[in-house]
């Protein structure tokens, strides 16, 4: 997506009226989706408890998509706040530790396959968007999970230095060519290594890179092809 340096008063119009088309529709989506993602959860709990194992894996599937869909939603929205400076932070100062915790308990139940193991030590009280950051850290997870199929390891660390906290996340799977990993950073790019089972529209990195930003931090990545990635962010202390 590139951005115009200077607009026409007619093209700054018509910009600022796709944005609330675009606000307007994805609150009308948010709605019925966050309602029949509740009602897919109940159907798994009323599944596992008439233990009907063929429900149980439609409702998962379910869940699954859904909580696909209310992502692909917030990813649209989120790049619209993005392009016209509303993405605004709301920080409070909370431990990180505890925040990755909740983070990897919500995602272990999405992947049968992976387990998430975590290095971290204590509490580390850091000033920042939690839910922003939330999003950052699960953006990186379930990009873990999706580009490493076949493997079951990945892990999260977290490190502190004088002036700074780094996140990682590592996984050892397909890994990023050389020549993408600047790219995958681009609103909407879609490497080439994409997977079948991890169709999206490629926002997820775009959307984390840019909250990293507005928190005055840096996110990159390192990565071999066929042996794994590993993503960092850092926040300033
Ligand atoms: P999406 O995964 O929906 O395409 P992202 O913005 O999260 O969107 O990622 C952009 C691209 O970066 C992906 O299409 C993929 O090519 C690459 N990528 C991201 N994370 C990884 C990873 N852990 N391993 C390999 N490639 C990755």
């Amino acid at each position: 997506m590139t951005v115009k340096k200077n607009p026409s008063i007619q093209e700054q119009l018509l910009d600022q009226r796709r944005d609330e088309m675009i606000a307007m529709i994805g609150h009308e989506l948010r709605t019925p989706l966050t309602s029949i993602k509740g009602f897919t959860e109940l159907l798994e709990k009323r599944a596992k408890t008439l233990k009907d194992q063929k429900i149980l894996d439609y409702a998962f599937l379910m869940h699954i998509q859904t909580e696909r869909l209310i992502q692909l939603v917030r990813d649209i929205m989120d790049t619209s706040k993005i392009r016209t400076g509303k993405l605004v932070l709301s920080k409070v100062p909370f431990d990180l530790n505890g925040l990755l915790t909740e983070t990897v308990k919500s995602l272990q139940p999405l992947t049968k396959k992976h387990t998430i193991a975590r290095k971290t030590s204590g509490r580390l009280v850091i000033f920042a968007d939690r839910g922003r950051i939330n999003q950052v850290i699960t953006n990186l997870l379930t990009n873990a999970i999706k580009y490493s199929p076949g493997k079951s390891k990945i892990i999260v660390t977290i490190r502190q230095t004088d002036d700074k906290v780094i996140v990682s996340v590592q996984d050892f799977g397909i890994g990023i060519n050389p020549n993408q990993k600047e790219r995958i950073f681009d609103p909407f790019y879609q490497g080439s290594n994409r997977l079948e089972l991890g169709r999206g529209l490629g926002p997820g990195l775009y959307i984390s890179s840019q909250i990293v930003r507005l928190h005055h931090g840096r996110i990159w990545v390192e990565s071999v092809v066929g042996k794994g990635s590993t993503f960092y962010f850092s926040l300033p202390l």
